[in-house]
């Protein structure tokens, strides 16, 4: 009987497996066709700041709506895009897009930086930031209007290629902050070498904020260590007004999460700013009589 059940396990298991790898070739061979046929779309998360409570940024997410799976979340297929060597088009077809939002919300009065994820992989590419920048300016924008987001844990291993890079673009003009902050095990030394701007505290760390004190712990040693560099800091996943709460307490710069907004469409993202924006004015607008 237990061979029996040995055997089912056996099955189960070869069955699950044979479903994933038939479904990453799957994705692998529409992820071609994908960018011709106009599948993916770029959403926009607006990051707001603790002090003033206006939103001051966007951070742009990949989004892959497949005519037949749906959605296909970005963790699946930016890695497989990064292993096939398609990760190229798919940045260029990102940066043009964030390119147009940015124009559009500048015609609409929003002028708010967009933060772009940067994958590792492109950092092969010699000329990555001439690219970039001849993208940008091309489109009639500047860098210093961009942000790009580097993983914490890629400085590691490539330190004086990704050092180099780093430098370049920040001479470029392009703002410099390091992802999923906390997860990579920075030191203090270290990270007073990195030409950055930011440091993003991994979502991870702020889920469990109220009711982990080691977590709890972690995001205030970030926040003094990044602001003894004179580094700002952003947490991400800031789904409770609780935790919204302590991190304006601990002095955090700004918060990125569901609590405000999930990323948006372009449309749906400029009908909560405008929203957001007259509420600034009213609450601004009433203040005189209250005090
Ligand atoms: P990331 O850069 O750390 O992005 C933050 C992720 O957290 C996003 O997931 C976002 O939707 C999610 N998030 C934001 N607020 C909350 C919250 O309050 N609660 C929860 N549970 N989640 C929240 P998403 O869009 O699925 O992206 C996952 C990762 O895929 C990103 O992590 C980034 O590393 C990568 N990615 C997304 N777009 C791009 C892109 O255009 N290029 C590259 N190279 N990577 C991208
Ligand atoms: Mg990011
Ligand atoms: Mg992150
Ligand atoms: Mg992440």
């Amino acid at each position: 009987q237990a061979k029996q059940a040995g055997r089912n396990i056996y099955h189960w298991y070869t069955d699950d497996l044979n479903r994933e790898v038939s479904h990453s070739l799957r994705l692998r061979s529409d992820l071609q066709n994908a960018l011709d046929s106009g599948d993916f779309e770029l959403h926009y998360q607006p990051q707001l700041s603790l002090t003033t409570g206006r939103v001051t940024g966007l951070e742009a997410l990949i989004r892959w709506r497949h005519p037949e799976l749906g959605m296909v979340s970005p963790g699946d297929f930016i890695p497989l895009a990064e292993s096939t060597g398609q990760i190229a088009a798919l940045s260029d077809w990102v940066l043009q897009t964030a390119c147009d939002a940015r124009r559009q919300l500048l015609k609409l009065d929003h002028n708010l930086p967009i933060s772009l994820n940067l994958s590792p992989v492109l950092f092969k590419d010699n000329q990555l930031v001439k690219h970039m920048v001849r993208t940008i300016t091309e489109n009639g924008l500047r860098c210093d209007q961009f942000e790009l987001e580097i993983l914490e844990s890629v400085m590691f291993g490539h330190h004086d290629r990704a050092l180099t890079l780093l430098n370049e673009m920040r001479d470029a003009g392009f703002r410099l902050s390091l992802d999923d902050f906390g997860t990579g095990f920075s030191s203090l030394n270290y990270l007073k070498s990195l030409p950055i701007h930011k440091v993003k505290i991994d979502r991870s760390f702020v889920q469990d904020l109220i009711s982990d004190q080691n977590d709890a712990a972690i995001v205030r040693a970030i926040i003094s260590m990044a602001h003894l560099l004179k580094l700002s800091v952003t947490a991400e996943g800031v789904e409770t007004e609780s935790q919204s709460a302590f991190l304006k307490r601990e002095g955090c710069d700004e918060i990125q999460g569901f609590l405000h907004s999930r990323a948006l469409p372009l449309p749906d993202l400029i009908t909560y700013l405008d929203r957001t924006r007259w509420q600034a004015e009213n609450d601004a607008s009433v203040t005189p009589d209250n005090s």
